[in-house]
């Protein structure tokens, strides 16, 4: 457990303030309600943040010198967001780009090689759920998928999921344990870019198919107390969610699942919560949008944090989802192309955005705000507030 008692209290404080309204009620002294039972006892809450797509193109790596050991830090793209990030007792990203390291050599756009450095910067800034499921994962074949796992799991401190390097590990189900509680977790994508794995290696990559995500559920509720899985799905730089996305929202919905994260789009999409078969609460983020990249067009530098807190009553064994936000997130590229960093857009100053490398595209706080807005409702972002 990396996450001390105190910090957690912490963080629940925070959530209390930022989303239940009762919770200063019930803190005072009054007797609980039945449904607030439990909403006390801090170690059975988990906290979560989760961002997007983290898409290294090769000018991210290209404006960092290395250091002395002949190694990249790139702390600095994440430094905005750490102390939102390090806060979580969960905190999730989705890899989009292989880190293979420069042993494969280095490559951009349409296949991909990032530094392995990348996955250092993710660790240090506090992610320690890694999702590498999505449709660039094969770019560099089974080396690049091997490096990365190999890679990370000398990091430690990070769970991967949707990658692997043997059949034993695909069957083996991902368990995070915050709290006592145990947190199951999983993640799939909708292809690889028309890359296949080697013949009797199809365990490589987790694909979307229905008939493996439910025997995956299956497994993985015995094992879990709660159920986050991500999906890498719908369409590049549409606002809507597909009609396929909604389907397998309410499939995952339907087997039980918490909370969906979608990836992929490249921008936002609204979130909603579903109700599944047994009555269930999924929270469902179609997407995310970008954390970090060098795309070409403005929507794409607006991302969004998903953070929400979920609390387990071993005693009933229900689940219960606190309050849910999406905060939005700016992906700062300066003119020069030489500073990349991503902030929270609270924190995105009018004098960065003049600075913006899409500013004459027509990047503005103002149009990104409307954007804002236009997807999740309010200028601040998306909020859900679950019923006393
Ligand atoms: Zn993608």
């Amino acid at each position: 457990m990396r996450h001390s008692q105190i910090r957690l209290v912490l963080v629940s404080v925070v959530f209390c303030i930022l989303f239940i309204a009762g919770c200063a009620n019930s803190d005072a002294g009054t007797p609980a309600a039945q449904d607030d039972k439990g909403s006390n006892d801090n170690g059975s809450m988990v906290s979560f943040v989760c961002v997007g797509d983290n898409l290294i193109h090769e000018q991210i790596w290209r404006c960092h010198e290395k250091d002395a050991d002949g190694r990249y830090n790139f702390d600095d793209l994440y430094a905005p967001v750490k102390e939102l990030v390090s806060g979580a007792d969960v905190a999730f990203v989705n890899q989009e780009t292989v880190c293979g390291g420069e042993a494969l050599t280095l490559s951009d756009w349409p296949r991909f090689n990032s530094p392995q450095e990348i996955l250092d910067a993710l660790a240090g800034t506090g992610f320690n759920w890694i999702s590498t499921a999505n449709n660039h994962a094969l770019d560099r074949g089974e080396a690049g998928i091997r490096a990365q796992i190999d890679y990370l799991s000398k990091i430690g401190g990070v769970t991967q999921t949707g990658t692997h390097d043997s059949l034993d590990d695909s069957k083996t189900p991902r368990i995070l344990s915050i709290n006592g509680v145990r947190v199951g977790i999983a993640s799939y994508t909708y292809g690889t870019n028309g890359i296949a794995p080697p013949p009797g290696e199809e365990y490589l990559v987790d694909v979307i198919d229905d008939a493996k995500i439910r025997a995956d559920m299956g497994a993985l509720t015995k094992e879990s107390d709660i159920q986050i899985v991500a999906m890498h799905w719908g369409d590049e730089n549409s606002f809507e969610p597909t009609d396929e996305q909604k389907r397998l929202a309410q499939m995952l919905a339907d087997t039980g699942v918490d909370v969906v994260i979608g990836t992929h789009p490249h921008v936002i999409q609204a979130p909603v919560v579903l109700r599944g078969a047994a009555g269930n609460t999924t929270l469902v983020y179609y997407s995310l949008g970008n954390f970090m990249s060098s795309q070409t067009e403005p929507d794409q530098m607006l991302g969004a944090m998903a953070r929400f807190s979920i609390e387990y009553d071993a005693l009933a064994g229900s689940v219960k989802l606190l309050g849910a936000e999406a905060l939005p997130l700016v992906t700062h590229i300066s003119s020069d192309y030489q500073t990349y960093a991503v902030y929270p857009m609270s924190d995105y100053t009018e004098e960065l955005a003049g600075d913006h490398a899409l500013a004459a595209k027509g990047l503005l706080l103002d149009s990104l705000s409307s954007r804002v807005r236009e997807i999740f409702g309010d200028d601040k972002g998306w909020e859900y507030h679950s019923k006393p």
